[in-house]
């Protein structure tokens, strides 16, 4: 097997806290999975990755194998008439839209940015804006092709239970070749779209309520700097698919980008407190609707490629979480007056209301309530103990962490939000495993 896997530079994740060495692969053609995957064994296990835009070590397995997917990026068939995209798992959701988008067709959801895989986004189960209304990813999921260590080649679809346990199954379960999908009618490539500045957490709960049955795509930016009587700050912004505008699919590679590590003060407290005052004034001011191309709306930071690098050398974190709606109100606040008081939050603060869509897969990270994403510059034992504390708080609001975010979460906060984590348990292929699940299935 060795023949086939070379030592890597090291592999980080996009946070880039955690970097470590591996032996990859990075395969050409399908045929070449088969054999990669059945060299896998509990102790030499492997890992897919895709495009590695997960945060954290869930698409790490550092010292061990890795199949890089992103040369299989060929798509397989497309059918005009009903939607229906099948492809390999390398192919990503950019490459997806430029042959989806012309022909008045779209993802049925998308992750804040289309540099993903086919792959990488069942495995996680992504979920977009319009999560209540859409669900996730897996949810059009029709049917897709899976490789096991022990030499077994499985099509899945719906209903049966190693799809339930593939779907947001974190590349565990075996490695996907490729995946057939329902996309969604669209009748232009513009979103109608509007802002509404709120002056506190607890107003953006009024205002998500109302926005969700009438707009197809809701997120909003939220201050995770300024406390007191404006705590939770933001503005929220609602959209749905323009009936006027051209099928003009997005422009592939990013505008700009950042070509080199940032130094550390370069993300400091004072560059973040301004900018989200400035985002904040900007957007106040901006009078009523507005039309916007997908690019902008859905993947604003996209725009700059390796925007990570702001953060400087050390990496940073995303803590994500999704609080029930019983607790929400309050967990939220809660949340956000420990980051406030923390002086750690930085200007990408995201909240968003999930639908009460089942969940697909058996670590589908959506759930019913409201879902929080703030990044946080790596600051070493400052971060963790800040981390630490939030975890209290999710915790006794009975909520849970997204793997795909993760870097750090201990198992016990793991296993308690996903109470199905047992019966997935039972269909982890024991020749795959990542960092993460070394750390949270103990
Ligand atoms: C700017 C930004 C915005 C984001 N916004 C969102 C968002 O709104 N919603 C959301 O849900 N996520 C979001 N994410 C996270 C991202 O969508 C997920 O982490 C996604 O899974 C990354 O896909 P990838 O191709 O980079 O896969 P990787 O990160 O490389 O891998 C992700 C997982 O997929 C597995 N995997 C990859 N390919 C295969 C394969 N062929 N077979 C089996 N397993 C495989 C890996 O083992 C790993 O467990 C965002 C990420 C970024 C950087």
């Amino acid at each position: 097997m060795s023949t086939h896997f070379h030592p890597s530079n090291t592999l980080v994740s996009w946070g880039r806290v955690v970097k470590a060495t591996h032996l990859v692969a990075r395969p050409r053609f399908t045929d070449e999975i088969g054999r990669l995957v059945r060299g896998f064994s509990a102790t030499e296990p492997g890992l897919a990755v895709g495009l590695r835009r997960s945060y954290g070590d869930s698409n790490l397995n550092p010292g061990g194998y890795v199949i890089d997917m992103t040369a299989l990026d060929r798509l397989i068939a497309f059918d005009a008439d009903t939607g229906v995209m099948r492809a390999e798992a390398g192919v990503s959701l950019s490459q997806a839209l430029q042959v989806l988008v012309p022909r008045g067709w779209f993802l049925p959801t998308t992750p804040g940015t289309r540099f993903v895989t086919l792959g990488g986004a069942v495995a996680n189960d992504v979920h977009g804006k319009n999560h209540h209304s859409a669900g996730t990813f897996g949810a059009s999921v029709t049917r897709l092709k899976l490789h096991r260590t022990d030499g077994a080649v499985h099509e899945l679809a719906p209903g049966d239970a190693l799809f339930r346990a593939t779907v947001g199954g974190l590349g565990l379960t075996g490695v996907i070749e490729w995946v057939e999908f329902r996309a969604t009618r669209i009748p232009s490539a513009e979103i109608d779209a509007q802002d509404t500045p709120f002056d506190h957490v607890h107003e953006y709960f009024d205002i998500a309520a109302e926005r969700k049955d009438r707009y197809e795509h809701t997120m909003a930016w939220v201050d995770c700097m300024t406390g007191g009587s404006k705590v939770g700050r933001g503005i929220l912004s609602s959209g749905n698919w323009s009936p006027n505008g051209e099928l003009k699919a997005h422009q592939e590679e990013p505008k700009r980008k950042i070509p080199i590590d940032a130094p550390g003060f370069a993300l400091g407290r004072l560059t973040v407190c301004a900018f989200n005052s400035i985002r904040h004034d900007l957007k106040t001011m901006r009078a009523g609707p507005y039309r916007q191309h997908y690019e902008q709306f859905l993947y604003p930071l996209d725009a700059i490629a390796h925007w990570n690098r702001l953060y400087g050398s050390r990496g940073f974190y995303q803590y994500q979480c999704v609080l029930p709606p019983e607790t929400a109100r309050d967990g939220t606040l809660e949340l956000l007056e420990t980051i406030v008081a923390s002086g750690q939050g930085s200007p990408l603060a995201v909240l968003k209301d999930f639908g009460s869509n089942p969940p697909v897969g058996l670590l589908s990270f959506p759930r019913e309530g409201t879902t929080l994403a703030v990044d946080i510059r790596n600051q070493d034992e400052e971060t963790l103990e800040l981390m630490e504390t939030l975890d209290g708080i999710v915790a006794s609001a009975g909520g849970r962490l997204y793997p795909a975010k993760d870097g750090r979460i201990p198992a016990a906060l793991f296993q308690s939000g996903f109470p199905k984590w047992q019966e997935f348990r039972a269909h982890v292929d024991p020749g795959l495993s990542s960092a993460f699940w070394r750390r949270v299935s103990t």
